[in-house]
């Protein structure tokens, strides 16, 4: 029997945004030899990428209302915020379609007499990209977008939650490509196994359990990968701060999108006196607009799944039971959709899952440290190294917390969530695996680079 995929939306879980059949490994392998077929000619193409992904950006702009309309419906994402994805995909496409340009390697001195050598980069084939559900067109397209800009082809296994999204994606693109040369399997589990153990480069985003699973396959078959994974995320607030204005910044960045972001602020450390900081927080916090992600203001939605939903209340309940204080007080819509209220905890015990684990929703540790030396150490002791945020004034502070932060990004006076596509991205220890992406570090993930050297005859 086929399984199926069956996306729901969050706000209105008897809304059945998409029902189809997942793909089986057999479709998976037909997928990738056809496109391993449309590759050969597209890494050749030369100008004609540039042409092709601009008019990719062309299509996703002239449908930037739909894409909104169906991330808000199928993820809960809200409006605003799903506005802004749908413009940085358009944007992610023009900025690696310019990088088609760029240099292609260098020309050196090389051992023969009268010879010289060339580097220059070949695409790897066809990339496996296998996404998850809370950013469900910019993650697709940060990696589509370098892969096919430097000659791969593309199969992209979505989140099953997001899957109306990522057809939705990748219908939109394909109409600007060679046929077969971006193709969107919906699936889970195995069909993602099935894709990691068919292509020649993988990229995969989700969580920390399944991306080493993904590293071990693609290490079983020796293709390139790389892993953006999870996060538990700390901003370490000094005590030399505007309490109000930081403390507006990381209620949004702890509660937007219902916490349901890689780099949410998921711990707040508080050097000094925690107590006014905290008032504060939790003042901004309570204010938060919390509803239906339809409507234009809303900052905080449902969370993607009832297990999502129940996870979060599960977690405070265990905090609460071992010491924990809940410091913020919010009712949630009186509807069937999967909302959760935010959730602020203090006086969680060291140790305890909530400052260990990611835990993907809305809620937050607040921890007060008696020194910055100690703040940094809480700051570091745990698994992952996504992002980290650091607020104050001091400059000197500012240059020694950075540098003793094991995080692949630090903010300083920014919130630890949002991302800039033209940077590097990615995290340490459990929370990345492989070369960065994005930036200019993809066109090294997705080439490898090709030696050749020619002397007289
Ligand atoms: P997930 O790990 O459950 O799923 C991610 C993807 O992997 C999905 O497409 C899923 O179908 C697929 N998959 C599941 N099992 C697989 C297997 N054995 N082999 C291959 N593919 C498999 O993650 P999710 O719930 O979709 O997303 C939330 C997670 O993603 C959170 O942990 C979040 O922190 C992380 N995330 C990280 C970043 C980042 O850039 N670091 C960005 C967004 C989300």
């Amino acid at each position: 029997m086929t399984a199926t995929i069956r996306s729901v939306s969050p706000q209105r879980p008897d809304d059945v945004v998409i029902d189809v059949s997942a793909s089986s490994a057999a479709v998976v392998e037909s997928a990738v030899d056809r496109a391993r077929g449309a590759q050969r000619e597209w890494a050749r193409a030369g100008a004609a990428r540039v042409v092709a992904l601009v008019a990719a950006a062309d299509a996703v702009r002239k449908a930037s209302s739909e894409l909104v309309e169906l991330v808000v419906r199928e993820v809960g994402k809200p409006r605003a915020e799903a506005a802004a994805e749908v413009a940085r995909t358009e944007a992610i496409l023009r900025y690696y379609a310019q990088q088609i340009y760029d240099p292609e390697g260098a020309v050196h001195l090389a051992s023969p007499p009268r010879s010289f050598a060339l580097t220059r980069r070949q695409a790897h084939g066809v990339a496996g990209l296998v996404t998850p559900w809370n950013f469900p067109l910019a993650i697709p397209v940060w990696k589509a977008a370098p892969a096919l800009a430097f000659g791969n082809a593309v199969v992209l296994k979505p989140a099953p939650a997001a899957t109306a999204c990522a057809l939705a994606l990748g219908e939109l693109l394909a109409a600007q490509l060679p046929d077969a040369l971006l193709q969107v399997l919906p699936g889970d589990a195995e069909a993602g196994e099935a894709l990691v153990a068919q292509v020649d480069v993988v990229s995969f985003t989700g969580s920390a359990a399944v991306g080493r699973a993904v590293v071990r396959a693609a290490a079983e078959t020796g293709v390139p990968v790389q892993c953006e994974l999870g996060g538990q995320n700390p901003a370490i607030v000094l005590d030399d701060v505007d309490i109000e204005a930081v403390a507006q910044q990381l209620a949004r960045a702890a509660f937007g999108y219902a916490g349901q972001k890689c780099t949410a602020t998921r711990r707040v450390i508080v050097v000094g006196n925690a107590r006014e900081f905290t008032d504060a927080l939790v003042t901004a916090v309570n204010a938060l607009p919390l509803g239906d992600p339809g409507a234009a203001e809303t900052v905080v939605g449902p969370v993607i799944t009832a297990s999502a939903r129940d996870r979060v209340r599960d977690v405070a309940a265990s905090a609460v039971r071992d010491g924990g204080r809940v410091l913020t007080r919010r009712t949630v819509p009186d509807s069937a959709g999967w909302y959760v209220p935010p959730t602020i905890v203090d006086n969680v015990p060291p140790g305890h899952e909530m400052l260990r684990d990611e835990v993907f929703g809305p809620i937050c540790a607040v921890i007060a440290a008696p020194s910055v030396t100690e703040a940094v150490d809480i700051a570091n002791a745990v698994p992952y190294g996504l992002t980290a945020g650091v607020y104050t004034r001091d400059l000197t502070a500012v240059m020694d917390v950075a540098g003793r932060l094991r995080a692949g990004q630090v903010k300083i006076n920014a919130p630890t969530t949002g991302v800039d596509f033209h940077l590097p991205f990615g995290g340490t220890k459990a929370s990345s695996y492989g070369p960065r992406e994005q930036g200019k570090a993809a066109a090294d993930f997705y080439t490898t680079t090709q030696t050749i050297t020619v002397a007289a005859p």
